[in-house]
Parts: structure tokens; sequence; C-alpha cells
């Protein structure tokens, strides 16, 4: 059957032209053929010439591209996109004795508009943010499985979430495929790490602070870390191995908190230096006294999720760091994170740049920290920027 086709309103094929990988609602014209939603739709302008091939959605967001080449999105189409996501990630040398998780899929980033692929071991974590992904999934997990056979026996499909509707995902719908004993200890640089996919947040594990925990290590040195947000207390085992004096993680979540406790367990068995609290950030952080800490982690959920919300959402980023950087030793060094899409790098640098000011303290930008390298943005689609951070050195009061 040959697919529907879209036409576009007059003067609306731009963003397609420059690639970006959307279409949203109010530039459709009309729709010639019968869809339902996560069907595979071609677009084409107003003059009638073909655009591009995508998944159609009820929203705002109406088609997510998958190519601009009029193609068959078939078992061959997924299977040359995983390919070369994975060429990349081999390049990077991310698949190594020492390292065997890293996100294979990011999204736009690999062309794949509403698809994340995370491994973990020999574990995929498959997460469709789209209909036409969730319709999908048994395609990509066989393409998957050519691909990647070698490496992954398991595929655990993980939407309940992340699908703009309920899609009554049940056990059987799980695993997409299981052929062997699942391990759930992956190894990141050389720390083993406990993945808990079926109940954790996201896919299991933020893959996406790899290279920013390698560079806290380096910093770790003697300093006593506090790690807020910890979660599966990635942060917390590199400042460990970095040779920190104490660190202390915090998450106001008590699953988090046993997460954390394990991992830590796992690679520093009977280490006194580390302790973990369930409590809020901000109240931990009002009890904490001053110069306890030399080197603190912030890294917390997206404070907003909706772009109505980022006022808000920018004063929380302002006086989540200004507490911390009023608790900060003198010449301590505070990693600050937001992972909020909607937040632009400038907002984030000028609530944290209010919360110094409103605190006092002198303070300098050592680094700017951004997602790593397997999660890429695609140039015309610069939302898939999502990870702002900085690396601050804070000093005395002025
Ligand atoms: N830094 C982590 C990821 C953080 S995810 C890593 O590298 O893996 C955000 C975490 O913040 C979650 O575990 C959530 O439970 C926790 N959290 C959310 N609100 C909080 C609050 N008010 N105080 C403390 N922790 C909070």
């Amino acid at each position: 059957m040959p697919y529907a086709k879209i036409y576009l309103n007059a003067g609306k094929e731009e963003s397609l032209k420059r690639f970006h990988p959307w279409v949203f609602s109010g530039a459709v014209n009309h729709i010639e053929g019968r869809t339902t939603e996560g069907d595979i739709v071609e677009i084409y302008d107003s003059k009638g010439n073909y655009l591009a091939t995508g998944h159609c959605q009820i929203g705002s967001i109406a088609v997510r591209i998958l190519s601009f080449r009029k193609e068959k999105i078939d078992g061959n189409f997924w299977k040359q996109r995983i390919e070369s996501a994975f060429q990349l990630r081999q390049n990077l040398g991310l698949l190594r004795t020492d390292n065997n998780t890293f996100r294979l899929i990011h999204g736009e980033g690999d062309n794949l508009s509403g698809l994340i692929v995370d491994i973990y071991g020999n574990t995929a974590v498959v997460q469709a943010h789209s209909p036409g992904m969730h319709i999908a999934r048994m395609e990509i997990a066989e393409a998957l499985k050519t691909v990647l056979g070698n490496i992954i026996q398991n595929i655990y499909y993980k939407s309940e979430s992340t699908l703009p509707f309920n899609a009554k995902l049940d056990a059987e719908d799980d695993y997409l495929f299981r052929e062997q004993s699942v391990s759930d200890i992956v190894v990141e640089n050389r720390l083993k790490l406990k993945v808990d996919w079926q109940r954790g947040q996201k896919t299991g594990f933020f893959v996406d602070q790899r290279e920013n925990r390698l560079l806290l290590e380096q910093f770790a040195h003697n300093r006593s870390v506090l790690n807020m947000f910890c979660y599966t207390g990635g942060f917390s085992c590199f400042a460990m191995r970095g040779g920190a004096a104490l660190v202390h993680s915090v998450d106001s979540s008590a699953k988090a908190i046993d997460l954390t406790n394990e991992n830590v367990a796992l690679n520093f068995p009977s280490d006194t230096r580390h302790q973990a609290f369930t409590e809020d950030a901000f109240d931990f952080l009002e009890k904490t006294e001053k110069g306890k800490y030399d080197l603190i982690i912030l890294d917390p959920p997206a404070f907003a999720k909706h772009r109505k919300v980022l006022k808000n959402a920018l004063q929380g980023y302002k006086k989540l760091n200004a507490a911390a950087m009023e608790k900060i030793r003198e010449g301590g060094i505070l990693f600050t994170f937001s992972c909020s899409q909607v937040v632009s790098k400038e907002d984030f640098r000028l609530a944290v740049f209010s919360a110094a000011a409103q605190t006092g303290r002198r303070v300098k930008i050592l680094k700017q920290l951004t997602q790593q390298a397997d999660h890429p943005i695609n140039i015309y689609h610069p939302e898939s920027e999502y990870i702002k951070g900085l690396l601050l050195y804070v000093e005395q009061e002025r």
C-alpha cells in the first residue's frame, strides 16, 4: 500500500528544506489517503513536490521525519540507521572490556526522531517516544539483533511513561527478545554499576554523564564531596575512585539511596568514606554547616518540562545553586547541571550567575559541560542539546 500523503501549506516547507525533523500540525494543509496515528506518511509541499517521509501522530508535532529521501521504511531502513549509529559508537571507542554501556540511538541526533536505545552490557533497552516507533518496535528489535547480534542477547522495551497514550504494555511486552540470562551489572570506565531498567528512571541509568563523571574523578582527590540528586550513585563511585576524603550522597528517593549504597559497595566494599542520606536537597543543604564540603555536584531532575514553567524553573536553579554556593568551602569546586530541554545554555548560566551575585561569592567558570558524544546533537535540530553544565570554582566572599 502506498503511504498516505500530507500536503503542507504554502511556505511551510522551509524548515523541512533545512532538515528540521518535525512537522507541526499548523503546517498541514490536507491529507490524501487514510492515516491512523503512528502510520508512515509522505510529506509534500503545496505545489506537490516531495519533501520527506515520517511517522504521523496526533498533537502539535504532526510528523516526525525519518527520511528526506523517498524510500521505503522497512527492515532494511532500520538496519541501515542502526548500523550507522553503531559505527559512530565504535569509532568513539565506547565498546571495550572496561566499558559496556553507552547510548546507541539518541532520537533526532541519530536521525530517528522518537527512538532511544541504551546498551547495558548484553541488554538493549528500547524506549519509544512516538506512536510510530511503538508500532515499529519489533522491526527495530530485529534490526538491533542483526546489527549487534554478537553483543546483545536481550532487548527490553520500556515505554510506559514516554508514549503520548497508554500503550497498555503487558508483561510480554517487557522483553522483545530474551535469549540469555540478563546481567544487570554494567561496566563504565572500569567501575561496576547496577542498572535497574525495569523499575529505574529513564532507561535505568544516566549514561549521559559518563565523561563528566570521569572529569569529577580528577577533581575529587582529598576533597569532601557532596553528590546531590545522586540517583544510582554514579558520581559518588567516581569520586571514591578519585581519592575523595569522604563522599556523601543525597536523594529524596529511598530506592535511589539503596541503589547508591549497592553500587558503592560493589566497587569499594567496606570503605567507610561513603554515606548516603534519603533527604530533600534543599532541606539537606539548609542543615549543612558552612565549609563542610569542598566539592558539590548538583544534577537535579528537569525543573522545567514545558516552556510555561520556565520562569519557575530558573528560580529553582538559582535557589539551588545559591544554597550550594553559600555552604561550599572556599576554593570549592561545584559541578552544576540542568537537563531541562527548554532551559537554554544562556538561561542556565544567568540563573547560576544570579545565584553567585546573591551569595556574594567570587565564582569562576572553569569549564562548560555538555552531553556526551554518544548523545549527538542534530545540527538541524538544536533542541536535541539538553544537558548544560558548568564546572565552577567558588572562592571567598567578596
Ligand atoms: N545525578 C544522577 C541523576 C540524577 S536524576 C546520575 O548521575 O545518575 C535526579 C534525581 O533527583 C532522582 O534520583 C530523584 O529521585 C532525585 N530528586 C528529585 N527531587 C529531589 C529533591 N527535592 N531532593 C533530592 N533529590 C531529589
